[in-house]
């Protein structure tokens, strides 16, 4: 076993603390990666609090990871000790169902998958993510970080980035097609990197005046706020897809209304209640309303090879573990540009 450093909630309202746990120690086909930077991601906080229900504590959060090989078992093949290694939202599923078996482990039928964190290994260990010392993979969900990227900046393509670029890629949007990215956060700003990156006419669709120029600089066509429902008549019916990255409740009917026939609107985003929608807006038009969770570990590896090639990164505001608590705050009050990532060099001075 192996002693290891992290912070942790111990209850939905406990906030995050100092906590030690040990790591197992790594099989033949493990790695172990001692962690640099950890991104904090909005499904961090809902799980923290217990947003979706069924929290399990004490809990490490933390499923943007990038860090250092220090240790690899026997049969290890895809990366050596000294490489830069990654770890997003998943450390092991069933590996036999359809979807595993098409490289799709996040949608594993076999009732195994395991999460980096908030979830049990099959033994009834829990597992623990990021914001610690160190994290034991086993190879097969661990992703190769290449040494062109920034490793703080690249953090955030673990989740943020593969959870944009997949749907992307399946509903296949490229040039000659108008794209609209809902919420420029954390998820947000990546969708529309990817979308103009992918060649697309992107309009990002925002609730705050503070993010306009940002969003051109980004690669945004257009910006539209979402506070003048005029602006969305005069888009109606002229977008092949909207990709929606909000955590909080709103209303999609308006944006279903953007749709032109057979278009496409896509959830990421997971807010906390169900919400309404009118059947009209998807019959009208041959609408379609679908969702779409992160991405498997080939297609995660494709999209971080893809940013190193293209030069994407997220945009980060680097952190320490010790203001872990005021950062939760500042992502709640939409006070983040775009994403924080905890320098865990940190750590070592917290605990
Ligand atoms: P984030 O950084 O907080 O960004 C969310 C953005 O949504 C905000 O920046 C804001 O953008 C907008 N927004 C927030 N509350 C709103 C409201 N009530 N009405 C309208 N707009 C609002 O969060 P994130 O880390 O990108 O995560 C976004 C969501 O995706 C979370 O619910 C998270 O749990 C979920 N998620 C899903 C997956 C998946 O696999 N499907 C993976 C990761 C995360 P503007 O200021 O531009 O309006
Ligand atoms: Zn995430």
């Amino acid at each position: 076993m192996s002693h290891t450093s992290a912070y942790a909630a111990l209850s939905k309202t406990s906030g995050l603390k100092p906590f030690a746990f040990e790591r197992r120690v790594i099989g033949p086909t493990d790695i172990k990666i001692e962690i640099l930077f950890c991104g904090v991601c909005h499904s961090d906080i809902h799980q923290v609090r217990d947003e979706w229900g069924g929290s399990i504590y004490p809990m490490v959060p933390g499923h943007e990871i990038v860090g250092r090989v220090v240790e690899a078992g026997r049969a290890v093949k895809k990366l050596k000790v000294g490489d830069l290694g990654g770890v997003g939202c998943m450390v092991e599923s069933c590996r036999a169902c359809e979807s595993c078996k098409a490289g799709e482990e996040q949608y594993c039928t076999g009732d195994k998958l395991v999460w980096t964190y908030n979830s049990l290994f099959k033994d009834g260990t829990p597992a623990y993510g990021g914001y610690s010392s160190h994290i034991v993979v086993d190879e097969a969900f661990a992703l190769k970080i290449s040494p062109k990227l920034d490793p703080a900046a690249a953090a955030p393509l673990l989740c943020a980035g593969i959870t944009t670029y997949s749907p992307l890629k399946h509903w296949k949007v490229g040039p000659g097609q108008r794209v609209g990215i809902v919420g420029l956060g954390g998820l947000g700003h990546m969708g529309l990197k990817f979308a103009h990156a992918m060649g697309a006419e992107v309009f990002q669709f925002t609730t705050s005046t503070s993010k306009v120029s940002d969003a051109k600089r980004l690669g945004a066509d257009q910006v539209v706020l979402t506070s003048d429902p005029g602006n969305f008549d005069k888009l109606a019916r002229s977008f092949d897809f909207i990709l929606d990255t909000v955590s909080g409740v709103h209303d999609v009917t308006p944006y279903l209304g953007l749709l032109r026939r057979n278009g496409s609107m896509v959830l990421v985003g997971v807010p906390e209640k169900p919400f309404a929608v009118q059947a009209f807006s998807l019959i009208l038009g041959r609408r379609s309303l679908a969702g779409s969770g992160i991405g498997g570990i080939r297609e995660t590896q494709e999209m971080l090879d893809y940013c190193a090639d293209h030069g994407i990164v997220s945009e980060i505001e680097l952190t320490s573990i010790q203001k872990i608590n005021e950062v939760y705050e500042r992502v709640v009050k939409n006070d983040v540009k775009y994403r924080f990532v905890i320098d865990m060099q940190s750590l070592a001075q917290a605990t």
